[in-house]
């Protein structure tokens, strides 16, 4: 059965057949190692390298897949802290950009997929002035913008800080066993209910009991 794996797996499914963790006290069933506990067996190192510990959870997923073992990510204890836009798909914000068409072909406008408008009233005249500013400045932008036209486009925003939480991510590893027979997970499964039972029953109790 063990014919044709490599050392590294040969090495991993003896140790989980041995069931270095003992037993659940809950069902019954081999606790999993984990990846770095495993790779600290196979490699007879106190600290694996990175590369060992690949190696590892590569034997892993191939024994996975010929169904030698059964593999589940657990917690280890450890977390990290990372930034995250919240929530995720809140939609982008914008800005009005106002500028003069340039009438060439970098034109940011243009670019942006905003025809130039040529249309000129007392409103466009105020747009140009408070956006521009000044007076002064504002109506020589308006003179640049008879040559090829004014555009109004939105640029996107870039999010506040506030726009970001800060998470803390369980660091889960990948825990490995010796893959269980059908009649080993019925057990399990039986065992599980029976330790389950009296604290539903005692739940039961209390509920009906107020
Ligand atoms: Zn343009």
């Amino acid at each position: 059965m063990s014919r044709g794996l490599g050392r590294v797996q040969r090495a991993v499914l003896a140790y989980v057949r041995s069931e270095p963790g003992g037993l659940s006290t809950v069902d019954g069933t081999p606790l999993a190692a984990s990846v770095s506990g495993l790779a600290r067996v196979v490699y007879g190192v106190e600290q694996p390298t990175d590369a060992q510990r690949a190696a590892v959870r590569r034997a892993v997923r191939r024994l996975e897949a010929g169904g030698h073992v059964e593999v589940h990510r657990r917690p280890v204890g450890r977390t990290y802290t990372q930034q995250r836009a919240h929530p995720r798909f809140w939609p982008p914000r914008y800005d009005r950009r106002l500028a003069v068409c340039t009438g060439e072909d970098g034109c940011p406008g243009c670019a942006a997929g905003d025809r130039p408008s040529m249309y000129f009233d007392a409103d466009v005249v105020a747009m140009f002035i408070e956006h521009f500013g000044s007076l002064a400045e504002g109506d020589r932008q308006l003179w640049r913008a008879t040559a090829h036209g004014w555009h109004l486009y939105p640029v996107p925003l870039p999010r506040p800080a506030d726009d970001y939480h800060t998470y803390e991510v369980e660091i889960t590893e990948l825990c490995v066993r010796r893959a269980l027979t059908d009649e080993e997970h019925a057990q399990a499964e039986h065992r599980l209910r029976a330790f389950i039972r009296p604290h539903v029953d005692a739940i039961r109790a209390a509920r009906q009991g107020r």
